[in-house]
């Protein structure tokens, strides 16, 4: 399988509106530059299936040049993961084919109060081309032929579903995993985890090194990448702080398994 990191970014991207960089040191380092976080997975048998479908989606897309998407999973409802979702037309008729979008009934209920008029209006082009469906957590379901399972984590007010597929999972946008999830989550080559806060503590519902730390050392993935990273945080910085088996993700950065 191929995994493309298509966005590493946090809420609001690095550099942050207005040119701002934060804590980030070094501008001129290409791996400070993120977008919002999503993540392509791309199976052996040629499926194509999406995390998360934030802001940034058609420029993610475009730069990665990406040509093909069979079904989405949403980690959960915040704008940053869900803010491209007013593409899924177009990006389906241009397609000319079926895009299921799967996600919890919590996240669900989020998109229909944010894009009322893609479940009311169905009209325009390439509405009939898209499909909801809820699932639940610590479920394995199909999406596209490809067979997933979910899994949870708490962030904040919400709770954000997270997704293996074999030996690969992908856990964003969390503070706090129970032990069902952590059994779901056992046996990886590749976590690919958020670490929004580098080394601050900051009570926002993220992570930070010391809480993906301990989750590393309990799971024991082979190899760990830390995403979602905030503009308070500076890639070569963080780097710096980490084992030979956890690195920090940048945009682009592929990763093959
Ligand atoms: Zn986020
Ligand atoms: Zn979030």
């Amino acid at each position: 399988m191929k995994i493309t990191i298509l966005g590493s970014g946090s809420a609001y991207g690095a550099p942050m509106v207005f040119n701002n960089w934060g804590g980030i040191k070094n501008k001129e380092n290409p791996k400070n530059q993120r977008t919002r976080a999503s993540v392509l997975l791309e199976t052996n048998d040629g499926k194509s299936i999406l995390f998360d479908m934030g802001p940034d989606f058609r420029q993610q897309m475009n730069v990665n040049n990406v040509q093909v998407i069979d079904a989405i999973c949403i980690t959960h409802g915040h704008y940053d993961h869900i803010g491209g979702i007013g593409d899924l037309w177009r990006a389906a008729s241009l397609l000319k084919k079926v895009i299921t979008v799967y996600c919890s009934k919590e996240t669900l209920g989020i998109i229909q109060s944010c894009f009322p008029y893609m479940f009311e209006d169905l009209r325009e082009a390439g509405s009939n081309y898209v499909f909801w469906k809820t699932i639940k957590h610590n479920q394995k379901f199909i999406s596209a032929g490809v067979s997933l399972t979910s899994f949870y984590a708490e962030h904040g007010r919400l709770k954000s579903t997270g997704y293996r597929y074999k030996n690969f999972a992908y856990l964003t946008d969390w503070h706090e995993v129970g032990d069902k999830s952590k059994s779901l989550m056992k046996g990886l080559d590749v976590l690919l985890l958020e670490c929004n806060n580098g080394t601050l503590k900051l009570p926002n519902g993220h992570a930070d090194i010391q809480v993906c730390m301990d989750l590393i050392k309990e799971l024991k993935p082979k190899r760990t990448i830390l995403t979602h990273i905030s503009a308070r945080v500076d890639h070569d910085e963080l780097t710096s702080l980490l084992p030979e088996n956890v690195e920090v993700a940048y945009d682009g950065m592929v990763v093959e398994l």
